[in-house]
């Protein structure tokens, strides 16, 4: 079974909607016997032949049969396969390695076909042959080999070694042991797939996919055991990174997957060229775990699939001669077998045999090379060659001294040493690469993590500097609203302050109304005061006035001081010389007239002080009358004003009203004024008379001076002749003392009379000027009471004046109401204030406490944050160490089937379980797209 090359086949599919689109024709013509085709490009024209070309509406099952059929047979021999689907994106990779429906019989693609078939040809084995049936699922993208069945694990190392071959370290495997199993596998992995979208075809990928289906079968008789391995590839797509419209991150995976591609390529350039003595395996993932598959122990079949159409006519004569150049690859596929018992015996046998040749060989070659060395030589017929050996020329030799039977020994270690050590050589070489390997794999994971880390904590970064932006914001925000608040705490203070300012103002402007009105009060009181205090002012002047003229005018003090001068004079010359007779005689008759007229004096005051006590009692009589007509006026006035107030609808009756009261009180006063009239008439007469009596009692006091002067001349004249004889003198002399002392004693008795009589006289002046300033002002009294009754202009002033204290009583109201309803505005501004400094006070601690909340928030969030964050790495690691098939029921234990006697159960297309699957695979055909 070597040298095969591997099969390529070239499957065209129909035009597709952007091709027609844009104008593409078909340039393929496909040959009858369907192994060539013709290429009628623009850049190239020209024939490519292949194991066989599909045309656009080949069956997938004509694919299947003639294709991978027969792969699946040789896998299930031991062999290993592969099937690689290469080709642009849209080119119908996926289409045929999974088909349009896996449940279609008709649109399913090879895999189902491939996996039915393994069961299929499994169930027809003998009966005698035990398979256990192994699949793992995997992806490369961007060179990381990534296991589809146990996510976590996305960088796996790949490990040679001399028992397993190439294989992927760590890669789960799962035992299966229907389709439906093997469906559901491919359904969990290739949920699992990294597909980007690109212009290209949405649904296309930009990994490599691999599935595996190891199956191994052991013969329970002789205990001899086989296992092939197959991988159904489906490669990204081979297009150029331009095409595909791919940027950025895309761009970056397309660099990866065109590398893997490229050296794919490489690989099959230095296969096939013939000259490369080194294949690049290693350069990409891969060609490494595709090692077997391209000139080594595999079965391969290459899939290249195109577009006919001229709009992808680059793309499809690329794919063409990567087929081409594929083509001539040489795999040398092998079944992987562990021998059975009689076979190795039979092989030992074998072995043993050969070991007996090569030692006579050897023995030979010996001999000859002992004669050489000895100087002597060996003639050419007889030089030892393999065949003459194996012809039995040579006789074996007898072994050499301290040489061992190669034979008994080998079994126990390898006859030759420098075979041995290559070999250990080569498994170093392999443990140090498997070893290095692993470490790449870390380093890479290492490194992947790092930049996932790196990623995230930019992430993390671009996320606080969102958040920190917000924060900013929100502080900007609230440091707005603070300041705003601020203000407004400021402005309300200040507002505050103006109203108590105004309160106060306010206040102020009250206390001057009400001091005012407390003025205006008093001015009223005082102007009723006044009238009053004016009279009894001007009453107190006009009494002293009329006093002072009164008495100016009869002033008898003067005439009776010089009188009693007079008399002091005499008496004093009495005293000092001695008197004529006549000189007494005549002293005698003045001092009796002087009697007579003091007489008269006391007489005339007896009767003044009668008519006084006459005139007080009249003064007191107009007094009385005068109050009670007073007291009259008043309550008219006030039963006026009552009515006039009460009824202020009935003016005109009013008006009547006080027309009757008017010529009430006319009449009244009329009356009234005529018996005053009379009384002052009565006054003025008895004035007169009084005046009259005052004169006469002024004539009277001149009369006593002229007495007066009559006896001081008598008395000088007496003092002027000295005595005559002294019998007389002592007689005059007694009569004298006599005279002088009674004199005296008269003169005594005449003062305290002329004092008694001033003092009457003054009381009684004052009386009289009382009276008739009483007088006047009943007179005035009753003009005023005239005026007030009469004069409507007065009345009208009365009534303005009583107006106005009413206005200025509604006034002072309207002030105290003002007054009382400002304090309570100061109160209610006040109270109100004090809500809003709590309100500025409470925002604040809200203000305050919002921003700790904040804080607290930010500070929890970021341990929720941590936690979470922990949490997912906590998760991750889980996920690393647990088992990621746990889900699956299946897989875990190997599942021995064996064929012949066992009845397949969905061995046949047609099986009765065939229905249950349609719907999840269905489901699957969709999510792994
Ligand atoms: P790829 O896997 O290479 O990116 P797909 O297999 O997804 O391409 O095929 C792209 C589109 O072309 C799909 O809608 C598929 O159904 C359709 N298609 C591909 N090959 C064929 C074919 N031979 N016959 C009919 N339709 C096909």
């Amino acid at each position: 079974m070597s040298g095969n090359n591997i099969k390529v086949v070239c499957r065209f599919r129909p035009q597709n909607k952007l091709e027609i689109r844009e104008g593409g024709v078909p340039i393929i013509d496909i040959s009858d016997e369907g192994s060539s085709l013709k290429f009628n490009g623009k850049e190239y024209n020209g024939n490519f032949s292949f194991d066989k070309v599909y045309g656009m509406n080949t069956a997938q099952k004509d694919i299947f049969d003639y294709s991978v059929k027969s792969i699946v047979d040789d896998v299930t021999a031991g062999y290993n396969g592969t099937v690689f689907a290469y080709g642009q994106t849209g080119s119908g990779k996926t289409y045929t390695m999974m088909g349009a429906d896996i449940d279609d019989e008709s649109t399913k693609g090879i895999t189902p076909r491939i996996v039915e078939q393994i069961f299929a040809s499994i169930m027809e084995s003998p009966s005698n042959l035990e398979f256990t049936v192994r699949v793992s699922y995997m992806e490369i993208y961007m060179e990381k080999v990534r296991d589809l069945l146990n996510p976590s694990r996305e960088n796996l190392p790949i490990h040679e070694d001399k028992q397993k071959g190439i294989y992927v370290k760590d890669l789960l495997e799962v035992y299966v042991g229907s389709s439906e199993e093997v469906y559901e596998v491919m359904r969990r992995g290739g949920n699992n797939r990294v597909v980007a979208y690109t212009n290209m075809n949405a649904e296309s990928s930009r990994s490599h996919s691999i599935f595996v289906i190891t199956i191994t079968q052991k013969n329970v008789d002789t205990g001899a055991a086989k296992s092939g391995k197959l991988y159904l590839v489906d490669l990204a797509g081979s297009e150029k990174v331009g095409k595909t419209g791919a940027s950025g991150q895309t761009l970056e995976e397309a660099k990866k997957i065109n590398k893997s591609l490229t050296a794919l390529g490489m690989v099959i350039n230095a296969l096939t060229d013939g000259k490369s003595s080194h294949i690049p395996y290693r350069d990409s993932k891969l060609t490494r775990i595709l090692q077997e598959s391209l000139g080594g122990n595999s079965r391969t079949t290459l899939i290249i699939n195109c577009s006919p159409s001229s709009y992808n006519e680059a793309e499809t004569l690329s794919t063409l001669r990567f087929g081409v150049r594929a083509k001539t690859i040489k795999n040398k596929a092998k079944v992987n077998a562990d021998l059975s018992p009689a076979e190795l015996k039979a092989a030992l046998k074998k072995i043993k045999a050969e070991a007996v040749t090569f030692q006579t060989y050897i023995a030979a070659l010996e001999g000859e090379v002992n004669v050489w060395r000895a100087g002597n030589s060996v003639p050419e017929e007889k030089w030892v060659t393999m065949d003459k050996v194996s012809k039995g020329d040579f006789k074996a030799l007898p072994p050499a001294q301290g040489f061992k039977s190669p034979v008994s020994d080998e079994l126990s270690r390898p006859s030759t040493p420098a075979i041995v050590l290559e070999k250990d050589e080569r498994e170093e070489y392999m443990k140090r690469e498997n070893e290095l390997m692993d470490q790449i794999a870390e380093k890479e994971t290492e490194i992947a993590n790092r930049e996932k880390l790196l990623e995230s904590l930019k992430e993390e970064m671009g996320y606080y500097k969102e958040q920190e932006q917000t924060v900013t914001k929100e502080n900007q925000q609230m440091t707005s609203e603070l300041s705003d608040l601020r203000l407004q705490l400021q402005k309300m203070s200040y507002e505050s302050k103006e109203n108590a300012i105004t309160v106060e103002s306010l206040k102020e402007a009250n206390q001057d109304l009400m001091s005012e009105l407390e003025e205006l009060k008093k001015n009223l009181a005082e102007v009723r005061m006044a009238h009053k205090e004016a009279s009894d002012t001007d009453k107190e002047k006009k009494k002293a006035e009329k006093m002072a003229q009164m008495m100016s005018g009869f002033d008898p003090s003067s005439q009776i001081n010089e009188k009693e001068r007079q008399i002091r004079d005499a008496l004093n010359k009495l005293d000092g010389e001695s008197m004529s007779n006549e000189e007494i005689a005549s002293l005698r008759r003045e001092l009796a007239e002087s009697k007579v007229l003091l007489e008269q004096h006391t007489k005339t005051i007896s009767d003044l002080t009668y008519e006084k006590n006459n005139m007080e009692s009249k003064k007191n009589d107009l007094e009385g009358r005068l109050n009670t007509l007073e007291h009259e006026y008043e309550e008219l006035l006030d039963k006026t004003i009552a009515e006039e107030e009460a009824e202020a609808k009935s003016r005109a009756d009013i008006a009547d009203t006080i027309t009757d009261i008017k010529s009430k009180l006319e009449a009244t006063h009329a009356a009234k004024k005529e018996i005053q009239q009379k009384e002052i008439e009565d006054l003025k007469k008895e004035l007169e008379r009084k005046n009259q009596d005052h004169q006469k009692l002024s004539s009277a006091m001149a009369d006593l001076k002229a007495a007066n002067e009559q006896l001081q001349a008598a008395l000088a004249d007496q003092a002027a002749p000295a005595p005559a004889t002294s019998g007389d003198l002592s007689e005059k002399e007694k009569d004298l003392e006599r005279m002088r002392k009674s004199m005296a004693q008269q003169l005594a008795d005449f003062e305290v009379m002329k004092k008694a009589l001033m003092r009457d006289l003054q009381s009684r002046c004052e009386r009289v000027v009382e009276l008739e300033m009483s007088l006047d002002e009943t007179r005035e009294h009753y003009n005023n009471v005239l005026r007030t009754s009469n004069n409507k202009a007065q009345q009208k002033k009365m009534a303005f004046l009583e107006r106005n204290l009413e206005q200025l009583t509604n006034v002072q109201k309207q002030l105290v109401d003002q007054n009382a309803s400002l304090k309570k505005e100061v109160a209610l501004a006040e109270r109100k204030l004090i809500a809003r400094n709590e309100r500025i006070q409470s925002l604040e601690t809200l203000l305050q406490d919002a921003q700790e909340k904040l804080i607290t928030q930010n500070q929890k969030f970021e341990t929720q944050l941590q936690a979470v964050r922990e949490r997912l790495e906590q998760a991750r690691s889980q996920q690393k160490t647990q088992s990621p098939m746990s889900a699956l029921n299946f897989g875990r234990i190997a599942k021995p089937l064996r064929g012949g006697a066992v009845v397949p159960e969905n061995g046949g297309g047609d099986s009765p379980t065939r229905d249950k699957r349609t719907s999840w695979i269905a489901g699957f055909m969709n999510s792994s797209r």
